[in-house]
C-alpha cells in the first residue's frame, strides 16, 4: 500500500513519480507535514534541465506551504517561538545549514559549504525520511531545520513563495543597507525582481527597474516601480545607462540589485551606479557563463559588491511579516497563474520552461 508520493528527477528533463510505502518515524525534534501547495521555481527548472549537479532520484521542490501532520515529541513552537499544533500551516527554510563548515562557524549560514553542494537537501528519495523535497504529498522537516507558521491573512498561494524569492531579496537589500530616500536599480523583473521592487518601495526607496518583456514591465509598475527602463525602447546598453543617469540627476543609483541572471547585466549594472554605491549580485548563478569585465570598474567607482546565494534562515520570518502587511497592497495574487495536480509535475515543468506562466504551482490531491 502506498503512503505517499514524491516527484523525483530521473535524468535530463525527466521526472518520475515514486511511491513511498510507509510514514517515516518522526524524530523528537522533527515535524512531519502534508504538502498543501508547492511552486515551480526557476531553480527547479535549472535542476530539471540538468544544469546543476543534482543526483538522479532526488525529490524536486522547495517553495511550499505545509500542514503539520505530526509534531516530534519535543516540538512545541515554530522557530519564532510561536506555539504550533497539528493542523497548523507552516513554511520551512528549504535548506539546512550544517552548522560546522567554515561559513557556518562564522555565522554565515547562507554561505554553508554543505548546502552549496546540496548535501542532504537533495538526496535521493530512497534514503529515509524519503520526503525531502516539496514536490510530494508529504515533507519531513528535519530536526533543527527552521520553519515558521503562515500568518492567517496570507493565502497559501502567496505564502508558498516566501521561503525563496522574497526571503532572498529582503536579505540582499538588508545586506546592502538600503535606506529610505535612496534610489535603487533593479535589473530584471522576474520573481526576484518583482519582490525586490516591492521590498525597496516599502523601504521608502525610489525604484528604477530595467526590463524588456512586456508582461513583466507592467508587473514591475504594479509592484511599485517608479520608473521602468524598457529594453525595447533603450536597446543599447549605453542608452540604458544614460537613461538611468538621467533619472538620478546624473549620479547613478545608490544601490543596485542584479536579478536578471545574465553575465552582461553585471557590467551594465555597475555603470548605472553612483560612486561609492552598493551592488547586490544575486541573479548570476551559472559558473559556465562568462562576460568581459574589468575589475577596475569597481575600484574606480568604489563599488561595494555583495554577492549572495541563499539567506540567513531567520529572514523567512521577516518575509512572512512582509506578506502579512503587504500581500494585498501588491498583486501577489497574480504571480501564480497556473495550478497542476502533483501527478502532472512533468507537464508543469515543461510548460514553465517554455515560460507559459509567471509561476506555476502543484497542489497534491487528498
Ligand atoms: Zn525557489
Ligand atoms: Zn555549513
Amino acid at each position: 500500500m502506498s503512503y505517499g508520493k514524491v516527484v523525483t528527477l530521473a535524468g535530463e528533463r525527466e521526472t518520475e513519480i515514486k511511491e513511498v510505502d510507509y510514514k517515516p518515524d518522526v524524530e523528537d525534534e522533527a515535524v512531519f507535514t502534508e504538502v498543501v501547495q508547492t511552486n515551480v521555481c526557476g531553480s527547479e527548472i535549472h535542476f530539471w534541465k540538468g544544469e546543476f549537479p543534482v543526483p538522479n532520484g532526488a525529490v524536486l521542490g522547495h517553495e511550499a506551504v505545509l500542514r503539520v501532520e505530526e509534531l516530534g515529541d519535543e516540538v512545541t513552537t515554530d522557530s519564532a517561538g510561536e506555539s504550533v499544533e497539528e493542523g497548523d500551516l507552516i513554511t520551512p527554510v528549504y535548506f539546512q545549514p550544517c552548522g560546522e563548515c567554515s561559513g557556518c562557524s562564522h555565522g554565515q549560514f547562507y554561505a554553508c559549504e554543505v548546502v552549496k553542494s546540496m548535501g542532504e537537501w537533495m538526496q535521493p528519495h530512497s534514503i529515509p525520511p524519503h520526503f525531502r523535497g516539496t514536490f510530494a504529498t508529504h515533507y519531513y522537516v528535519n530536526p533543527g531545520q527552521r520553519f515558521y507558521k503562515v500568518p492567517e491573512d496570507v493565502p497559501n498561494h502567496v505564502a508558498a513563495g516566501a521561503n525563496c524569492a522574497l526571503s532572498q531579496v529582503i536579505f540582499g537589500l538588508d545586506r546592502a543597507n538600503l535606506t529610505q530616500g535612496e534610489t535603487v536599480l533593479v535589473q530584471g523583473a522576474g520573481g526576484l525582481g518583482l519582490n525586490a521592487t516591492a521590498v525597496a518601495k516599502e523601504t521608502g526607496a525610489e525604484v528604477i527597474v530595467v526590463e524588456g518583456a512586456p508582461g513583466r514591465i507592467e508587473r514591475a509598475k504594479e509592484f511599485g516601480a517608479d520608473h521602468v527602463v524598457d529594453m525595447n525602447e533603450y536597446e543599447e546598453s549605453g542608452e540604458r545607462i544614460r537613461r538611468v543617469q538621467e533619472l538620478t540627476d546624473g549620479d547613478g543609483a545608490d544601490v543596485g540589485i542584479e536579478v536578471a541572471g545574465i553575465p552582461p547585466a553585471f557590467k551594465e549594472g555597475v555603470s548605472m551606479l553612483r560612486n561609492g554605491a552598493r551592488y547586490v549580485e544575486m541573479g548570476n548563478i551559472a559558473t559556465k557563463l562568462t562576460t568581459e569585465f574589468s575589475p577596475a570598474e569597481l575600484t574606480v567607482k568604489r563599488i561595494n559588491v555583495e554577492a549572495l546565494l541563499l539567506y540567513q534562515p531567520w529572514y523567512l520570518e521577516q518575509a512572512l511579516d512582509f506578506l502579512e502587511r503587504n500581500a494585498e497592497k501588491y498583486p501577489y495574487d497574480d504571480l501564480l497563474d497556473a495550478e497542476f495536480p502533483l501527478e502532472e509535475a512533468q507537464e508543469a515543468l515543461e510548460r514553465s520552461a517554455e515560460q507559459e506562466f509567471t509561476r506555476a504551482s502543484l497542489v497534491p490531491e487528498r
